[in-house]
């Protein structure tokens, strides 16, 4: 086989079930799907000005989060603002498989404007406008992985396998799912 055959058959069949060697590299796939392409067009503006950033975990904070949860658990990811800026944090140690839903997810929120909001004080109706992120958070993540899964058809085996304790990888998350997983009350 020839090396430009070859390569284009490596980038067609990217493994996910490796960590990535930097951020861009879980975008990549993110905007292989339709879904993904289309959060991807609507965030990368915050992610050019500045506005939101996206990091690995400081270590001590990846130690921290590890010991809480079973090996059969991934860390995760989450979005943090001061309502000025904001910075989502990844566990660049995990598979690529893991992280692009988990980094899609943490960028629904990043692009809610509620959640920024609240970060600047406005705290009223708190908890209603926290469900209605992840309510679309969750549904965006779903519709997602249902599309990456097609285009990788070893994905679902893998996470399957891999994290088989993590309810938020394998199924569509109900309202009553999240508040259970939140603990968010009907405010
Ligand atoms: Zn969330």
């Amino acid at each position: 086989m020839g090396l430009a055959k070859y390569l284009r058959l490596v980038r067609k069949t990217a493994d996910l079930t490796f960590a990535p060697a930097n951020v861009e590299q879980i975008l990549k796939i993110i905007s292989e799907t339709k879904t993904g392409a289309d959060v991807l067009a609507r965030f990368t503006p915050h992610l050019r000005s500045g506005r939101i950033r996206i990091e690995g975990y400081p270590a001590e904070i990846l130690d921290k989060l590890r010991a809480a949860k079973s090996s059969d658990q991934p860390v995760g990811a989450s979005f943090v603002t001061d309502g000025k800026a904001g910075t989502i944090y990844v566990d660049l140690s995990s598979e690529l498989g893991v992280l692009a839903p988990f980094l899609l997810h943490e960028m629904i929120h990043g692009l809610d404007e509620g959640i920024w909001d609240l970060a600047r004080g406005n705290t009223r109706e708190r908890g209603l406008r926290m469900l209605a992120s992840e309510k679309t958070a969750f549904a965006t993540q779903h519709r997602f992985l249902t599309e990456l899964k097609m285009l990788h058809p070893g994905l679902e085996s893998f996470l399957g396998r891999r994290y088989s304790g993590a309810r938020i990888l394998h199924e569509e998350m109900t309202e009553a799912a999240i508040r259970q997983l939140y603990d968010l009350e009907a405010a």
